[in-house]
Formats: C-alpha cells, structure tokens, sequence
C-alpha cells in the first residue's frame, strides 16, 4: 500500500463545513479514510462530497466540546481546524474577543488533543495535526488574540510531541499562508492589503484550501511516521522573504 494511503483510518477534523477543514476532509476522504466531519455549522455539504463520512455537531463556544468524543468510536486522526480571528486596534481590544478567540483556537485544540490522547495512548498510534498560522511566527496586525493564540498552539505542538512522540502520537502543525477562505475575506476585500499581501508572496499569489489539505493527508499519513514537533509552513514562500 502507498505510504501516502489512509486506508483503514478514521479521520476526525474540526471545522469541516467550509474553508480549509472542508478540503482537508476532502483530501482525506480521497486518500482511502473514514472522514468524521466536525462542526458548528452543518458539515452534510461536506459529507455529500466524501465516498465515506458523517457529520459530528461539535461547538467549541463550549471549549470542552470534544470531550467523550474519542471513547465510543476509534479515531486514528485527529485535525485541529476550527478557529476563529477578530481583528481591532490592541488599543480598543476587547475582553470578549480575546476570551472568545482564545477559547476556540487555543484551549478548544489542546483540550480536544488531550481527549484524542486519553483514547488514542493505550493503542499506542495516533496522528494529530493542528492548523497553526504564519502568525505562530509574525505578529500581525490588528489581530492580538489570534497571534497569541496561534503562537500558543505551535508551543502546544512541540510540548505535546515531547511527551506522547515516544508513545506513537505524532503531534504536528501546518502555518497556512494567506488563504483564499472567508477568513480573509475582509483582506482580500481591501485593495491595498490585498496587493500589499500578494506582493509580498513569492510564489505570487493567494494559497487554495487545497494547497493545505495535501499537506494535512502527508502529515496523518504513515509517510510522516517520523516527523513529530513540525510545524510546517505552507505558505507560497512567504517566510522566505
Ligand atoms: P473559515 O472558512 O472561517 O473556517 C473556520 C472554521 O472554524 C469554520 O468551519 C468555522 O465554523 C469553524 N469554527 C469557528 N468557530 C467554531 C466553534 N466555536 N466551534 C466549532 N467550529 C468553529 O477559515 P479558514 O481559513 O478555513 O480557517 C481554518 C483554520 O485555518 C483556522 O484555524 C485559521 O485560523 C487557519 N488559518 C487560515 C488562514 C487563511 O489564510 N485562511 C491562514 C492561517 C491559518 P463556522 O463556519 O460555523 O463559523
């Protein structure tokens, strides 16, 4: 069989309905797995689009949502894609869009990680992947709680790996560039952003889902079997520059 196959798998990713968690659940589907497609939104979209899926109605607005999910059903795969961005001056920044970012993007992936964990340890295999930002990196602009929460989530990455890598979790991350999905609508929408962004990019222009969910398929495959603690930039050249 392909190193690259997910024959066999079972693949559970956050945020399935649209975007980025709707082409990795695409691209993983393609790739031989059972798609669990998790979201607050309805995924049946989704799951029309997959050979085999269901839909899994998960909210982080409770971050503990993910909690019981792993007990009842084997996942081999678990994608942490959920996540949200509010974007004001850190000078106006409000309690509220920091709580409600940080929830989702940060304590919502490690507390659904740890759950994965709790099913996935005694079985002693398991891939996680978690859906990180150039802003695990940069520091953005106008946007506190996301960098903040996305730097937190490539630091939960490497700590999660130092302890479960040995015991057959590989725990990895992908730092999408800038990506053509309604969470950079409000960039693309504004002209000078827009050229300012794509001037910037070397492979000069904006990412497709798709560019991400490829990489997702080779990190949850048995051909990432070594790579634990990554976070993988996929992002046109963006940080090269
Ligand atoms: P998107 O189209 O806005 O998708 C975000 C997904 O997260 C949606 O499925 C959304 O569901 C879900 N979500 C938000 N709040 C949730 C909650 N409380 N409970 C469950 N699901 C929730 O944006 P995207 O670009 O595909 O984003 C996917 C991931 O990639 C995010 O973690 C984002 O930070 C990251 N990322 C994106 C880019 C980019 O350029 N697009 C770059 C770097 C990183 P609803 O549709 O119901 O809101």
């Amino acid at each position: 069989m392909s190193p690259f196959s997910l024959a066999g798998q079972t693949a559970l990713i956050t945020g399935a309905n649209t975007g980025i968690g709707q082409a990795i659940a695409r691209a993983m589907g393609r790739a031989g797995a059972h798609v669990i497609c998790a979201g607050r939104s309805s995924c049946d979209e989704t799951v029309g689009q997959i050979a085999s899926a269901e839909a899994l109605h998960l909210d982080f607005a409770n971050p503990m949502a993910a909690q019981g999910v792993f007990a009842d059903r084997q996942v081999d795969i678990l994608v942490n894609n959920a996540g949200i961005i509010r974007r004001d001056d850190s000078v106006d920044f409000t309690e509220s869009d920091w709580d409600d970012v940080m929830d989702v993007n940060l304590k919502a992936a490690f507390f659904t990680c740890q759950a994965f964990a709790k099913a996935a340890l005694p079985r002693g295999a398991g891939k996680i992947v978690n859906i990180a930002s150039l802003l695990s990196f940069q520091g953005g602009i106008r946007v506190p709680s996301y960098t903040a929460s996305k730097h937190g989530l490539a630091g939960l990455t490497k700590i999660l790996c130092n302890e479960w890598a040995a015991k057959g979790i590989n725990v990895n991350a992908i730092a999408p560039g800038y990506i053509e999905t309604n969470n950079t609508q409000a960039l693309r929408a504004d002209p000078e952003r827009n050229k300012a962004i794509l001037d910037r990019i070397p492979a000069g222009r904006w990412g497709k889902a798709d560019d991400i969910a490829e990489t997702a398929v080779f990190l949850a495959s048995p051909a990432a079997n070594y790579i634990h603690g990554a976070v993988l930039n996929v992002d046109g050249g963006w940080l090269a520059r």
